[in-house]
Order: structure tokens, then sequence, then C-alpha cells
């Protein structure tokens, strides 16, 4: 796949289609993008129409995107399985991302692996119980989900965590990283806040906080865990930078804290770098279907680019005007605009988006000051 993704035309097809299978949840968590329910909404794909939407990803020429089941909960659609199965048996690689509830079950998982889902990812938000289930609002969560991470892991399949930064949680990083670790989870997905859904009641992170968990994480990236972030796309710069060794990183309180609590954790670095450096970000290499068949950037960046119901996924991908003016990094404005890191950063579009209303203003979370040339 590494050598695959070098030669990947964003242009012309994603790395990964997320389909938000049902906005259906039984849990109600405080940053949720999907501002999850408790029964689906009106309008959701039916089986046939989610069927289409598989033969639409089936489109796009080999290798073809991963097509990632996410919610909502994905176990809350009475036909997830049959979808699932026919997605695999039709030649997608398939990933899950179910909610950690009473619904996901050993069994469950093991009929994931068992009918050929390639990998599952969870979220984790706390190192502790009291930080995870007051962010997911369900007592008693942070012990299942510690569970079912070991469970996957034992049974083979590619298990991510996921955890979105935030105030409550951002000195607990590096524990979070030490109980992974522990748990032998293979990758870490951290996400960062764009202020939409439920995640606009909390507080994001200063700019320079959002700096110093990049920096964090270039540090932990050498312990065997692969790193990726997502609304977090000034991460590569950051590594490019620490790679380089030429800026002075300009990294503030919190780093210290993160960086020496890692090593009072982990002791030295063990392992080569192992972050996802890929130039994804909303709308390039990504591209999300909602629950209603709207297709989206990115399943942060509100607006919508047609309908599968109506549209060919692969034909709205590949020529909508906006995805193609947002792929186009001489399009960002501001900073991101003559940012020498523009090509592999090209900052959030989804919070420039939720910031300015122009998903082509830079990205106020970096603080970083391109040379003018
Ligand atoms: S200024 Fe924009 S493109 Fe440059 S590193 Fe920051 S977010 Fe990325």
């Amino acid at each position: 796949m590494r050598g695959e993704l070098a030669k990947w035309n964003f242009d012309e097809k994603p790395l990964l289609v997320f389909w938000e299978t049902t906005k259906a949840c039984l849990l109600a968590c405080r940053h949720c993008r999907a501002e999850a329910i408790r029964n689906g909404l009106p309008g959701e794909l039916t089986t046939e129409e989610a069927m289409a939407l598989i033969d639409q990803v089936l489109k796009f020429d080999e290798p073809r995107p991963a097509l990632i089941f996410t919610g909502g909960d994905l176990l809350m659609r009475k036909d997830i399985f049959e979808l699932i199965e026919s997605a695999v048996r039709k030649g997608l690689r398939v990933a899950a991302a179910p909610s950690v509830t009473p619904l996901l079950t050993p069994d469950v998982i093991f009929s994931f692996r068992r009918i050929g889902v390639q990998a599952i990812s969870v979220s984790l938000d706390g190192a502790c119980a009291e930080t995870h289930d007051t962010m997911r609002g369900v007592p008693g969560n942070f012990d299942s989900t510690v569970k079912i991470l070991e469970h996957a892991t034992k049974l083979g399949l590619r298990v991510q965590a996921n955890t979105t930064v935030m105030k409550s949680n951002h000195t607990e990083l590096a524990d979070i990283f030490h109980l992974l670790r522990l748990l032998r989870v293979p990758a870490w997905e951290v996400f960062f806040l764009i202020r939409t859904g439920r995640g606009a009641e909390l507080q994001d992170l200063e700019p320079q906080h959002y700096e110093d968990v990049m920096h964090f994480l270039y540090d932990a990236s050498h312990y065997g865990i692969t790193i990726r972030t997502t609304e977090g796309p000034h991460f590569r710069r950051v590594v490019s930078q620490r790679l380089k060794d030429v800026d002075k990183p300009q990294t503030g309180t919190l780093y210290e804290m993160l960086a020496s609590r890692l090593r009072e954790l982990e002791g030295p670095a063990d392992s080569d770098l192992k972050a996802q450096t890929t130039g994804t970000r909303d709308g390039k290499g990504i591209i999300f279907v909602a629950y209603d068949g709207q297709i989206f950037p990115s399943g942060f960046l509100p607006m919508s680019l047609g309908n599968i119901r109506n549209n060919e996924l692969k034909e709205v991908y590949s020529n909508n005007p906006i995805l193609r003016a947002i792929r186009r990094s001489s399009n960002l404005k501001g900073r991101c605009g003559f940012c020498e890191y523009r090509e592999l950063c090209g900052g959030s579009r989804s919070r420039a988006y939720a910031f300015y209303q122009d998903p082509f203003q830079e990205d106020p979370a970096c603080i970083f000051q391109p040379m003018i040339a």
C-alpha cells in the first residue's frame, strides 16, 4: 500500500470514502460530529440505496478507495452485516467505526473479522474512566472500550484508537498513549476539534496548544504506534520541520509537560518514525457520504456537493468545482496561501469554514508564520 500511495492521484479518486450509515447511536458524546440520537432520522439510505453506494465506490479505478462504515453507530442499522459482506465480496477494503455500546459484543467483533472487515476503530477520549466517561456520557464506557480494544487486537483485526483532543483531556495525552502501548494497539488517530455539532459547546484548544500537541505527537510516533491526525494537517508540517531540524520548535509549556510525561512512562524512543504523512485533507483523498446520501468534502465541512441518490460519487469527487478548487493549494488564502508547507499540509478546510465561512481561508489553529517569498 505504501508504494501505491506514492502514485495515488487525489484528483481522480479518494483514499477513503466515509459513509455515515445512520445518525442513530446509544451514546451522547459531548463532541460528536453526528449529534447522535437514539433513532435514525427520516431519509436514511435504504438497503437498496446503500448497495447502490457500494457499487458507486466500485466505479473508482483500482486500487479502489477503502470504504469506512461509520455513524452514529453502524450497529443501529439492521442491515449492516449484509451491506459490509456485500462490499467485501465485491472486492472493497472495508473498515468499521462502531460505537462502544452493549451492541458491540465480542461476538459482533468476531463477526466483523469473519466477514472480512480489515480494521476497526473505536474512540478513547481519556486515560481514565472519569475523563472518558464524562466525554462519552455513559458511566462504565471507559472499561468497555479498553476491553474492546484488547479483544479486537487479540483477534487480529487492525485496531485503531481515536482520540478527540479537547481542553478536558489534552494534559492526559501521554497517559492515553501509554495505555494504547499497554494494550498493543497499533494505530492512534488524533482528532482536532471543529466547532460544529456538540463540539461547538466545548472550548477548543489555543493555537499554541495545537502546536504543542503536534510536537508531542511527533515524539510519540517513535514508539511503534502509527500516529495520524484528523483536522490537524499541520502535524505533517511539524514532522517535516522536525525531520529537517532547521526551524526552532515553537513549543510551550504544554509540550514540555507532555514530552516529560512521555519519557517518564515510556523511556527513550524505541522505533523509527511512524507518523502517517499522506497529504490528505477534506475533499483531497477523503470524501464523506452522509446518512441521507448527501456528499461532503469530509464529515466536518458542511458544504453539500450533491447526493448519491442523483449523482455519481466518482463524478462528484473528480469534477465538482468546489472540490477541484479545494485540492489546489494555490487557491488557499491568508497564511496557508503562501505557506511553503501548503502542499503537504494545506490547513484544515473544515476549521477555516467554521471560523471564516470560507473553506479557502487560513487555518486559525496554526501558529506557523510562513516566509513571504
Ligand atoms: S500556515 Fe496553513 S499550510 Fe502552513 S502549516 Fe499552517 S495550516 Fe499548514
